[in-house]
């Protein structure tokens, strides 16, 4: 489908090297997004290079009524960053990231992947915390709150966000920060892409200090009891270390993970190879990008995916049980439950500091189908999504909106809770009253009714 005469010529305003349409080579190829279970075509999609483009594209993309889809890293698992018939403002460009290390601050752009932080700020043995995979974009992970191996110690990616550049839905550039509309600073820390596009993000950086890793397998008779071990040594664990586990119907994986500053931590990770019996595994030699990219190929572009997560205040027996039993029926090798460690340093801020919701919880866990073949659609998510209600019934109220197939204004209110959904609703009212930016867990403007983006649900 070729661009309509009305979108043709607003698009005709911008640079022509900046707009893709249907008939051009790349077009194929920049219209894909992560999760291959979603397969739509945008009218055309524009690539800004810098803030002023991006005011431009968002005046014309209202003008033209189309829908509009915002996109980083593009792994948005209902595959917000794209749309069909509409527009996709693609800020894969804008993907630079400068840092001071005297200062500890990094300049972030809103198009860049993690590993664009990480490699960044790894030079100078900095990080800012982040996620787990290193091909994510830290635009959506960013805005949803930002959970990793360092969040323990370090808080979440929002924790360490200073100040942001922020394109709102009328095209107005904004600075934005505790002191510069704080309200609006409040609501980009966990209200996802609800208030206006982040063009630039300044964090706070870190000294990471030495890790240490280790990783051990546990086979499927041994799961049970190697996940009570790890509640219970995960109660005791300091704040420079965390812990996730990736639990298949092949078994367990576990990894121990702890940074500096108290020594090389080889010490208190040892007890995690032995939760059952002796895992098969050990101590890893592993520098932090190495670790960053582990899983890279494991959740690699192309595959399909079913997400569904929550929060655990404690990992209980009733929940372990819940997983080993929902483990042995997964639909295949790779359908996976993942857990990772949180509290610490993420539950030192309350709860009503951030749009974020869930800051008490001491695991989020993920239950994710994963597979390869569309005949498998079926099977695959009606596992992810009946494993996803087993355990939301065992979760603490809020959740975590960054990692959730199912869309709806339920899930948002779900997420925030309704106190603060309404706080959000009221925000939105302020910053977005049209809904220009709805292609996300969307918080509707409080005086309108809402418009469930029921056409992105899987
Ligand atoms: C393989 C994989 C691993 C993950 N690991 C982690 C993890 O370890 N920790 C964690 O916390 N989360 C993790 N996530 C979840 C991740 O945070 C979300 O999927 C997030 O939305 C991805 O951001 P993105 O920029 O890649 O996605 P996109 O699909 O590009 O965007 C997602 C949403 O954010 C909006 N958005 C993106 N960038 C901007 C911007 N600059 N300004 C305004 N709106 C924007 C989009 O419009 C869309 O609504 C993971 C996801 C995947 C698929």
């Amino acid at each position: 489908m070729q661009p309509s005469g009305i979108l043709r010529e607003l698009l005709g305003r911008l640079p022509r090297d900046i707009v893709i349409d249907p008939g051009a080579p790349s077009y194929e190829s920049l219209r894909r997004v992560w999760n291959d279970m979603i397969d739509r075509r945008p009218a055309a999609i524009i690539r800004p290079g810098d803030v002023v483009q991006v005011s431009e594209a968002v005046r014309l993309a209202a003008a033209t009524g189309l829908p509009l889809a915002v996109r980083c890293g593009g792994h948005s698992f209902p595959g917000f960053s794209t749309c069909d018939g509409g527009i996709v403002l693609d800020l894969s460009r804008m993907n630079t990231v400068s840092v001071d290390p005297n200062s500890r601050l990094a300049i972030v752009g809103g198009g860049a992947l993690l590993r664009d932080v990480d490699k960044a700020t790894a030079k100078y043995g900095l990080v800012v915390p982040a996620g787990v995979v290193s091909h994510t974009g830290a635009g959506g992970l960013t805005l949803g709150g930002g959970m990793g191996w360092t969040s323990r110690r370090f808080g979440l990616t929002i924790d360490n966000l200073v100040s942001a550049q922020v394109v709102t839905a009328n095209g107005d550039i904004l600075e934005v920060s505790d002191s510069s509309h704080p309200d609006l600073f409040w609501g980009l820390k966990g209200g996802g892409g609800n208030f206006g596009i982040v063009t630039r993000f300044q964090f706070r950086l870190h000294p990471l200090g030495p890790i240490a890793v280790g990783v051990w397998n546990y086979a499927p008779n041994r799961v049970t009891a190697a996940l009570e071990g790890l509640s219970a040594l995960a109660k005791r664990a300091p704040r420079s270390q965390t812990h996730s586990i990736g639990l298949t119907k092949s078994g367990l994986r576990v990894t121990a993970f702890h940074s500096g500053p108290d020594g090389l931590g080889y010490e208190s990770l040892v007890p995690f190879g032995n939760l059952a019996g002796p895992g098969e595994g050990g101590l890893e030699d592993l520098d932090f990008l190495t670790l960053q990219s582990r899983s890279d190929d494991f959740v690699r572009w192309g595959r399909r995916y079913y997400g569904k997560g929550g929060f655990f205040s404690a990992l209980e027996s009733v929940s372990i049980r819940e997983m080993a039993d929902l483990s042995i029926s997964a639909p295949n090798e790779d359908s996976e439950f993942y857990m990772i460690h949180l509290g610490g340093a993420v539950s030192d801020v309350s709860d009503d500091a951030t749009a974020y919701t869930g800051r008490r919880a001491q695991f989020f866990w993920l239950a994710q189908a994963i597979w390869d073949d569309a005949r498998d659609d079926e099977q695959c998510i009606s596992w992810g999504r009946q494993a996803g209600q087993r355990l939301d019934v065992l979760s603490q109220t809020g959740n975590y909106i960054n990692e959730q197939s199912d869309v709806g204004q339920a899930v948002a209110e779900r997420a925030y809770g309704k106190t603060k959904y309404d706080r959000l609703a009221a925000l939105k009212a302020e910053y977005d009253p049209s809904n220009l930016f709805r292609l996300n867990q969307n918080i509707a403007p409080a005086h309108r009714v809402s418009e469930p983006n029921t056409e992105q649900a899987l």
